[in-house]
């Protein structure tokens, strides 16, 4: 039977969309390249999976010295700015956009303390990492920082959630 358009039944629906939608969120991951010379890829990639965590866009790239100093430039005046920027331009890594509810943190906590020591079980640099400087994977900090990140590594048409 119809019973007539209920506009405020409607509203509710849209709120409860737009309310979701918001817990949506995107990080920035790389498997830095002493993760890719492991062959852990693929393992790091499933725990994301795992964890509720899409991957929206993805690629293999190899970093200049240049591109790496570019996306480390918060750290530029840090001791190990340049051993961090040779490392991470040393080799070929994999940059992917994680899409979730509370991706930022989520990533972040499976990806585990940045040093390895410190990290706790299970998580991917307790497991994975060598040391503090190659510690397998990145993650963005905070919104503003993801945005920076994604946005110097993919365009739009890349990113399809
Ligand atoms: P995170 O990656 O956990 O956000 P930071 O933003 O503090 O950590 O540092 C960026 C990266 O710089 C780290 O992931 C690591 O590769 C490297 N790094 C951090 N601290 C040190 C250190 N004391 N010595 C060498 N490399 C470091
Ligand atoms: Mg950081």
């Amino acid at each position: 039977m119809y019973r007539g358009f209920d506009k405020s039944e409607n509203t509710e629906k849209i709120k409860g969309k737009i309310s979701r939608r918001k817990l949506l969120e995107r990080t920035l991951s790389i498997i830095k390249p002493d993760g890719v010379e492991k062959k852990v890829v693929g393992e790091i990639i499933s725990r994301f999976e795992k964890n509720g965590l899409n991957v929206v866009a993805m690629k293999r790239i190899k970093l200049s010295k240049a591109d790496a100093e570019g996306f480390y430039a918060v750290h530029k005046e840090r001791p190990f700015f340049g051993s961090l920027t040779d490392f991470m331009s040393r080799g070929p890594i994999v940059v992917m956009v994680l899409e979730g509810e509370g991706a930022i943190a989520k990533n972040r906590e499976i990806m585990g303390a940045t040093n390895p020591e410190e990290a706790a079980e299970g998580t991917i640099r307790k497991d994975f990492a060598t040391n503090i400087e190659e510690n397998t994977v990145h993650g963005s900090d905070a919104p503003e920082t993801a945005a920076f990140e994604i946005g110097y590594f993919f365009n739009a048409l890349e990113i399809n959630g």
